[in-house]
């Protein structure tokens, strides 16, 4: 950071090659800066608020986001210079009395260096390597420069209601065969701690579709119609009024309770969405008071268990995927990488409203193919 008189902006900025410079400020300062393209921000606001109407004015091929105002306006557009990569000026005076301007160089992380330690990627499904079932162009490239790379990958998906065996199918159908140890689902990571949780002799009644179920039965767990130890909610596309009002009985008399994935609701063909696990729960958190753990993405079950199955580190690990609550969050606060690909269903926009920052953003899994 480094700070500069006022009357030699026009320089810097000709230095800067800056063509455009969009202000942001709030009505007391609303006449400075005449040359650059403007937001006035009227009355103050909350922070998502002022967040998402910063995001929506700020004209993103502008080079340089200026901005004098209280201290909140200054962080949360010093946020938003970072995320569109714009430099980032601060009329200082009116945030920490000091005479002149605030400059600050705001870099991304540089792909490579992040890239450089990582040795599995765990990509996620839908929005990432394919959209509706229709493989992207670039996705068998990218597998092939991990491989040569030296590197390794995985498919993980929240969806608890199909199993293994649908997507192994699923994933030969596209020309991408793959071992059973590299598809992994959120159904697993729940089973694993229940085996580790549990004595063989617990009972479970199983809110979820016939593959859940399965799933349970495979794995040597007692599942049971009445009078369970544990309830366990999945992503249950075959739910009835009648395993809904059991479930919540169950539930409300006291068995432990869990959760598979906690995706509200889950993307289908031409931008439509079901409803998903997450908000079945909710519907059973307002007839019992309770609500579940999950184990999907991003709960820290995942990444354990991954950490289990492939057998590398924390910090070796990343995490692609475009969604930011289960996909990105579920690296935040370790030391594994979140990627987020714009492929899917999140967008610029979402970075912002859920104030959630990937270690890296990139258009798809394309772009990341020179950095191999
Ligand atoms: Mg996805």
């Amino acid at each position: 950071m480094f700070r500069l008189k006022k009357e030699n902006l026009n320089d810097f900025l000709a230095g800067l090659n800056a063509s455009r410079v969009f202000f942001v400020s709030d009505k007391e300062f609303s006449d400075d800066y005449p040359f650059a393209d403007r937001l006035i921000i009227d009355s103050p606001k909350e922070e998502k608020e002022l967040i998402y109407e910063l995001f929506e004015a700020i004209d993103p091929d502008c080079d340089v986001l200026l901005v004098k105002g209280d201290h909140k306006l200054v962080e949360t557009c010093e946020y938003i210079a970072r995320k569109l990569r714009m430099k980032f000026i601060v009329d200082g005076q009116t945030v920490c009395k000091a005479d002149g301007i605030i400059v600050k160089e705001i870099k991304e992380k540089d792909i490579s260096e992040v890239l450089k330690d990582i040795k599995l990627f765990v990509l996620d499904m839908d929005g990432t390597i394919y959209l509706d079932g229709e493989l992207f162009s670039f996705t068998k490239d990218f597998l092939q420069a991990v491989k040569q790379s030296g590197r390794d990958y995985c498919f993980y998906t929240n969806n608890s209601s199909k199993n293994k065996l649908d997507y192994l199918d699923r994933l030969n159908n596209l020309g991408i065969p793959t071992a059973d140890e590299r598809m992994l689902l959120s159904t697993e990571v729940i089973i694993e701690y229940l085996k580790s949780k549990y004595s063989k002799d617990t009972t479970y009644y199983v809110i979820g579709t016939p593959s859940l179920i399965n799933a349970f039965k495979e794995a040597g767990l007692k599942v049971v119609d009445d009078n369970p130890d544990v309830v366990i909610l999945g992503f249950d596309t075959t739910l009835t009024y009648e395993k809904l009002s059991k479930g919540c009985h169950y539930i409300r008399n006291g068995c432990d309770y869990y959760g598979v994935n906690a995706d509200y609701n889950c993307p289908m063909k031409d931008g439509a969405f079901i409803p998903d696990c997450g908000s079945m729960a909710k519907l059973i958190e307002r007839s019992t008071g309770r609500f579940p753990e999950f184990f999907g993405k991003p709960s820290r079950y995942t990444l354990e268990y991954i950490k289990k199955i492939t057998g590398y580190k924390e910090e070796e690990i990343a995490f692609v995927g475009d969604r930011i609550y289960t996909d990105i969050k579920v690296a935040e606060g370790t030391k594994a990488t979140s990627i987020m690909v714009l492929t899917g269903e999140s967008t610029k926009e979402d970075i912002y409203r859920f104030i959630i920052e990937p270690d890296v953003t990139v258009e798809s899994l394309e772009t990341l193919i020179k950095y191999l």
